[in-house]
């Protein structure tokens, strides 16, 4: 492709929404501009480079025996029955000329098993793995870093139907590795952690994490191989020996003004472990559940609402503390009413410990275990660094990851709802085991510069570089090096090399500048060395550069 003749655009200003670099760097290097706030349109070089994206996995998808098919993204609002609450507002809604309502799909779990469920009747037909590439729609509250959150996002989403348990285990399986063959062929530096299944119901359930500090989902690891998404990464409990301990009777203290646990601790001669924290929650509008952790540490509501059951869960109100029999800022677990007061196992440790008075500027210090009332012990506190693993009793280290896959299986939970049955060999009929499997591929994208980047612009594997090589004319006035660029351009295409021309009438140095932005693997600067028949050969990468002949150039690639 000749840059003279091709939509081609850079900037060398960073755009002013921008915080991290790879969104920074594709505006810049004319890969995507911005649209709407989370809404990103694909220019030339972009488009290039999302197509090879799609075609890897593509080819490891069909690889795998999945086949490829296209949902519609315009969809009546019945297909999601169960779940328009579950989307709520993420959900763009929408009508037709007749007063219909639509949406635009957020996700394909329904249409797909809708699909199955109307063409197959037998176990015969069983198992089958079917995916598309297409755009998702959800009206996130807080789109950012480009194309990393968008509103309108390019999605590899897969389904898998099975006979069984068994079955499902096995697509699961077929499925977990092939993301690990495409995230390994996109380059990319990545851990699978075992992830929450949310409210979906189901008893598997994988992420795969690209680590990046700008990641949003914080990841607790191992060196022995644990990795864990921190809403489900375990904490390990060892009860501790206090019966040599001298239990003291509770006393009540006047504290007030003290605005964080540090200080309250402090205040009393004491630190943050010391205090029994409760932090109440409302479980679906209606549960109030108290929660107690040592005061050092955060509850994991992900944890918690697993352990109590049910499918939202939000902070209680002040009214709703007031409900219970306390005030917030000084919630104690004695004397509480319409609540479950849930525990941290950790807490079963704990002996001479600081705790709200439900009063205002009131906390009891020396409270202890007889003196309260605790309905559940279970693990419900944020792991993190320094923790030991459950698995090897090793030192937990926290990351941050970039969620760009997720699978898991669902088991019935659709096929249920959908009565999305088969035959058995016994003529009986059953609910197909169903999974599920994701990739954000615009995301991808993004987390690919994300990794891949220096001082100069974006830096590509050649896998996924929208060119192989940018060849730069020194000089568009001198004939000999505009002819022996152009021979060198010819012999290139011949060779079906992925390569631009850059023939602008600009100078070398904003030539340059384009070429170390612009993600190409290789540059070749045709110039003040034509004479003696050489070019130079930048290795993208290392930046290193090296005099080669110009007849022999076409060969290295
Ligand atoms: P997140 O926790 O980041 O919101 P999710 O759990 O909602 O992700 P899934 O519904 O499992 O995501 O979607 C599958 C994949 O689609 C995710 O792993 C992610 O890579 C991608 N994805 C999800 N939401 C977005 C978005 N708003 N913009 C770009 N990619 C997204
Ligand atoms: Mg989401």
């Amino acid at each position: 492709m000749r840059i003279s003749k091709m939509f081609f655009k850079t900037y060398r200003e960073n755009p002013q929404d921008a915080e991290i670099k790879s969104h920074k760097l594709m505006v810049r290097a004319g890969y995507i501009k911005k649209q709407s706030a989370g809404v990103y349109l694909f220019m030339p070089l972009g488009l290039r480079m999302l197509r090879k994206l799609c075609d890897i996995i593509r080819e490891e998808m069909d690889k795998s025996g999945a086949c490829e098919m296209q949902m519609t993204s315009l969809l009546p609002i019945e297909a999601y029955a169960s779940r328009v609450e579950h989307f709520g507002k993420d959900m763009f809604r929408l009508f037709d000329r007749s007063g219909k309502e639509l949406c635009l799909g957020p996700s394909h779990e329904e249409i797909f098993t809708n699909v199955v469920k109307d063409a197959v009747t037998s176990y015969k037909q069983l198992p089958l793995i079917l995916y598309q590439i297409q755009n998702k729609y959800r009206d996130e509250v807080r789109p950012r870093f480009g194309l990393m959150r968008g509103k309108e996002f390019l999605m590899k989403d897969a389904y898998s139907y099975d006979v069984d348990k068994a079955g499902l285990d096995n697509s699961y399986n077929i499925m977990a590795d092939t993301y690990k063959r495409i995230f390994n062929r996109l380059g990319l530096d990545f851990v699978i952690v075992n992830a929450d299944n949310g409210t979906m119901g189901g008893d598997a359930s994988q992420e795969f994490m690209v680590k990046s500090n700008i990641g949003e989902d914080e990841i607790i690891v191992c060196d022995c191989g644990y990795a864990a998404n921190t809403e489900k990464a375990e904490c390990d409990y060892h009860p501790v020996d206090n019966s040599g301990v001298e239990l003291l009777n509770k006393t009540k203290r006047h504290t007030p003004k003290l605005k964080t646990v540090d200080d309250l601790a402090k205040s009393l001669g004491k630190v943050a472990k010391d205090m029994l924290k409760a932090i109440v929650y409302k479980i679906d509008g209606k549960r109030t559940i108290v929660a107690l952790v040592p005061g050092d540490r955060e509850v994991e509501e992900t944890k918690l609402i697993r352990a109590v059951g049910g499918m939202n869960i939000e902070m209680a109100s002040l009214q709703d503390i007031e409900d219970i029999g306390s005030v917030a800022g000084f919630v104690g677990p004695f004397g509480l009413h319409n609540c479950e007061i849930v525990a941290d196992n950790s807490v079963k440790n704990m002996v001479n410990f600081i705790i709200g008075a439900n009063e205002i500027d009131y906390h009891y210090e020396n409270a202890n275990l007889r003196d309260i009332h605790i309905d559940n012990f279970a693990d419900i506190k944020k792991a993190q660094a320094g923790d030991k693993c459950v698995v090897c009793g090793g030192e937990l280290r926290s990351i941050r990851g970039i969620e760009v896959g997720h699978i898991f299986k669902q088991n019935t939970r659709y096929t249920e709802e959908l009565q999305c049955k088969y035959l058995d060999e016994n003529g009986k009929s059953q609910y197909m085991q169903m999974g599920a499997y994701g990739i954000g591929v615009t995301r991808t994208m993004s987390a690919i510069v994300e990794q891949y980047s220096d001082e100069y612009g974006i830096v590509l594997p050649e896998e996924v570089a929208p060119y192989k090589v940018d060849i730069v004319i020194a000089n568009m006035k001198d004939k000999d090096i505009v002819e022996a660029a152009e021979t060198l351009y010819q012999s290139l295409l011949d060779k079906k090399v992925e390569v631009l021309l850059d023939d602008r009438a600009d100078g070398i140095g904003a030539k340059l500048k384009d070429a170390e932005l612009i993600g190409v693997p290789y540059i070749i600067v045709v110039g003040k060395y034509t004479s003696e028949g050489k070019a130079e050969l930048v290795v993208r990468s290392t930046m290193k550069r090296e005099l080669v002949d110009l007849a022999d150039l076409a060969k290295r690639f």
